[in-house]
């Protein structure tokens, strides 16, 4: 199903803004609309599970970025969720994804959860031929990527 993957994104932080008076969501995007051909659903529950978690593990900071751009490739479109929170110590980078993993960090923290949201994300990330990432800091924050495949000029 095509979509506008910006039109998505926007309406998505507007309604997790409504879930949080401690942090402000901040919006930015090199487009005013990129379509892409993929379930918009499933792109609305992933990107609120990394909206969700980024808010989450930032507790005592104020401002969580997203950024929705178009990709080298020219047609993917690149979603990037920022936090300035308590980071993934690289100890736990490769059981991030895992099926009810709940990181040392979360617990340290005392932070609560299912360890199923990123499970989910990257199930259906991949099922819609995407792409899901992260880079992070411990301390100071965390970036969690996806990819999504554009519509090809070609089809
Ligand atoms: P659920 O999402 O099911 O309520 P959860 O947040 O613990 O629970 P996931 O979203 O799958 O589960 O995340 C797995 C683990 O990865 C978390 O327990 C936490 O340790 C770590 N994690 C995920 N997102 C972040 C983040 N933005 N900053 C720091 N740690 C994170
Ligand atoms: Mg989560």
């Amino acid at each position: 199903e095509a979509f506008d993957v910006v039109a998505l994104v926007e309406r998505v932080v507007k309604r997790m803004q409504m879930t949080t008076t401690t942090h402000q969501l901040q919006l930015q995007k090199n487009a005013e609309s990129m379509v892409i051909d993929a379930d918009p659903r499933r792109v609305e529950q992933i990107l609120t599970n990394m909206i969700a978690n980024a808010i989450k593990y930032s507790p005592g900071q104020k401002s969580v970025s997203i950024r929705v751009t178009k990709d080298e490739s020219d047609y993917d479109a690149l979603i990037a969720v920022q936090d300035y929170g308590i980071g993934i110590p690289e100890n736990q980078w490769s059981r991030v994804f895992s099926r009810f993993e709940r990181g040392d960090n979360a617990r340290a923290y005392g932070i609560g959860g299912t360890g199923l949201g990123l499970y989910l994300c990257q199930e259906l990330v991949e099922r819609q031929g995407g792409r899901i990432w992260f880079t992070s800091t411990e301390g100071k924050g965390s970036t969690f990527y996806i990819s999504l495949p554009g519509k090809s000029p070609l089809s």
